[in-house]
């Protein structure tokens, strides 16, 4: 019978206790391999067809929700201030707050990452991201247009030292440009050079 995966999302890379418990208890009783994903995310693999649903019910109340198409993407983030001696914000209260503003319904098809960043080493890829934000010492700069793979692209600067409200409002702004264009799959970097583009280079 065929194997199934399924990935947990780990909202600012937290894994809860009571989840890692029930995720190891399934590992342990279906023989799973646990697999950590780039985007911070817990994947677990080799799922048997007959136990899928029974895994997925016991994950689900242990407070887990699935990684599906149709979800605002969550930030990838690192672990920023207090826990980085060079952390100059608090990256998970930032990831928190754009979650907690734009949770929700997000065509599918669309494909979009969103990184936050405490300091300009960017250890969580914010230059690399559609959008990224990172942490500087006047507030937040907020980059666009970035994109990793094969022909990586460093996002261009759209804001500076900004105040977390203005890094809202940016993303409230390139998110209805990049689904006002809704082509499946475009990333932001392919529309730097559209006329209707919101912001501009800083
Ligand atoms: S980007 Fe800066 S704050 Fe974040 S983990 Fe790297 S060095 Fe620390």
């Amino acid at each position: 019978m065929a194997k199934e995966k399924l990935t947990i999302l780990l909202p600012t890379g937290h894994l809860p206790l009571g989840l890692m418990e029930a995720a190891r208890q399934l590992a342990a009783v279906h023989s799973l391999r646990v697999y950590l994903t780039n985007r911070q995310n817990l994947r677990l693999i080799d799922i048997p067809g007959h136990a899928y649903e029974e895994v997925r019910q016991e994950l689900a109340k242990a407070g887990a929700r699935f990684q599906e198409p149709g979800l605002f993407p969550l930030p990838t983030v690192c672990v920023g201030k207090p826990d980085c001696r060079h952390g100059l914000f608090d990256t998970e209260a930032v990831s928190t707050e754009i979650m907690r503003q734009f949770d929700g319904c997000f065509p599918s098809g669309s494909r979009l990452k969103i990184a936050v960043s405490g300091c300009c080493r960017c250890c969580s890829g914010a230059k690399l991201a559609d959008i990224g934000v990172m942490g500087t010492r006047d507030g937040c700069d907020v980059f666009a247009g970035g994109k990793g793979g094969a022909a990586p692209i460093v996002g261009c600067r759209v804001a500076r030292g900004v105040a977390l409200g203005e890094v809202i409002r940016i993303i409230e702004d390139l998110v209805a440009f990049h689904q006002h264009k809704g082509v499946p799959g475009q990333r932001i970097a392919e529309l730097m050079d559209d006329p209707e583009f919101p912001l501009s280079a800083c």
